[in-house]
């Protein structure tokens, strides 16, 4: 059968490191076997329009998900995604507070492209200077933690085979291991290809982690890591509880 994974991560938590090896492993055999949604700046269904369902039965359509709706977003732009076993879900999360650092390094390398895009269409944009730290972490820290309660520890299904939690960390530190474990989770009647994995291995350095000492406002980061440190070490637990 082809096999639908409707993932759902937090940002910054690997989701595109991911997804570019699994496109080394499944695509770079001369075959085209994944076909992937992003969501927000594809297709805005679910399932993917492009997805076909009368594809070979070895094929898989991965659907990406921040769940939006946690963070205040639109429901007519994301409706609200329940945790559920059809499809099979991959939960990818990390820690909150190195997520949200990354998360605000990147919106503040992005938004000088995105406001003259947006002043582009319309002159009467107003522009607004960048969000500062406090402004930004705060609210992405507290929809991490929102985050992690919804899929990690309210999640009825989580000890289900249907779904897979994928932790940052693990991802970096050994990506040939993981990306093993989620070809294992797609397909449990396949082995893992070693080739394939070595392709993705070649096609995908390791990149080292970020070190967090060299970020501006390390000072703060003692209080917010108080809002989720007891948030995380719950889902630790949980998923360490399983195995
Ligand atoms: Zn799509």
């Amino acid at each position: 059968m082809s096999v639908a994974i409707q993932g759902v991560s937090i940002p910054r938590s690997g989701h595109h490191f991911l997804e570019r090896l699994l496109r080394s492993y499944f695509n770079g055999g001369g075959r085209q076997r994944m076909h992937y949604c992003e969501y927000y700046t594809c297709c805005r269904t679910r399932p993917c329009k492009d997805f076909d369902p009368d594809w070979a039965t070895d094929e898989l359509g991965m659907h990406k998900s921040h769940d939006e709706i946690l963070r205040g977003g639109d429901p007519d732009y994301e409706p609200v995604l329940v945790p559920s076993v059809n499809p099979k879900h991959l939960i990818q999360i990390r820690h909150p507070v190195p997520s949200t650092i990354s998360d605000y390094e990147t919106y503040l390398a992005k938004k000088p492209a995105r406001d003259s895009a947006k002043l582009a269409k319309d002159p009467d944009f107003e522009l607004h200077p960048p969000r500062t730290w406090k402004a930004f972490s705060v609210p992405e820290l507290l929809y991490r933690n929102t985050f992690l309660k919804k899929w990690i520890l309210d999640n009825e299904w989580i000890d289900s085979p249907r779904h897979l939690v994928l932790i940052f960390d693990d991802l970096v530190a050994d990506p040939r291991k993981q990306l093993a474990s989620v070809i294992r989770f797609v397909f449990p009647e396949e082995e893992p290809d070693s080739e394939a994995l070595d392709r993705a291995m070649n096609y995908e350095p390791v990149k080292p982690k970020r070190d967090p000492g060299v970020f501006e406002h390390v000072d703060t980061l003692d209080e917010l890591r108080t809002l989720c440190d007891e948030t995380w070490e719950a889902c630790m637990a949980r998923l360490g509880a399983r195995t």
